[in-house]
């Protein structure tokens, strides 16, 4: 399986109709449209990129999944992703995800920054839900990917008060293979949320 498909199977078993998802990462909307249709008809799923393009190919995957009143797109950093949530679900989020780098498809020169990502994820930690999961998608074969992630370990290794943390690394794939983290909310996190 590959490692992408393990995060979707994993996300399955937690997320149901109705709940509320964040995909960090929109890119091509993939993980989007994953999210929206396991939360549809009565879910949500807020969805962030910097990148117009990969807005509108977010927008046109969900369309023709005629899935628009689920996902909400914000042309936003994931860095100030509490402030686009809605307050009144905060601490009620299934799951957040990160699939780190560049858009496929395009030059490397916007990708995700260490410092961006782990203030995403610290806000991604306080407004999930306790037994909600984070999944990290790490790629570590980019130039600043290797530092990326290494920042991310970092943060990810100081949250074990509050979190199950399972590391998957393939072994004897390649050189620089992705690193995959889940982690789930086991008791809340002191909230300090910054507003735009
Ligand atoms: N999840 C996507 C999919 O299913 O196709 C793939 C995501 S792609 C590997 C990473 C994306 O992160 C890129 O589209 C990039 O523009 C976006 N990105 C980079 N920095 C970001 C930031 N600060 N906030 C939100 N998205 C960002």
């Amino acid at each position: 399986m590959r490692l992408t498909e393990q995060v979707h199977h994993d996300i399955q078993k937690v997320l149901r109709s109705g709940d509320i998802a964040i995909d960090a990462t929109a890119g091509n909307g993939h993980d989007t449209l994953f999210l929206a249709q396991q939360v549809a008809p009565h879910g949500q799923v807020f969805a962030f990129d910097i990148q117009d393009t990969a807005l509108e190919q977010t927008t046109q995957r969900i369309q023709q999944h005629q899935l628009n009143d689920v996902v909400h797109l914000h042309l936003a950093s994931h860095a100030d992703m509490a402030a686009y949530i809605p307050s009144d679900v905060h601490g009620a989020i299934r799951v957040v995800m990160f699939n780190l780098g560049y858009l496929p498809g395009t030059e490397h020169d916007i990708q995700t920054q260490a410092t961006d990502t782990t203030q995403a994820l610290e806000q991604a930690a306080n407004i999930l839900a306790v037994g909600g999961i984070i999944s990290i998608l790490a790629y570590t074969g980019h130039a600043g990917g290797r530092e990326e992630a290494d920042r991310v370990q970092t943060w990810v290794d100081a949250q074990s008060e509050h979190f199950d943390i399972r590391h998957i690394i393939p072994q004897n794939t390649r050189k620089s293979p992705p690193e995959y983290i889940y982690m789930q909310k086991t008791s809340i996190t002191p909230m300090a949320i910054p507003h735009l």
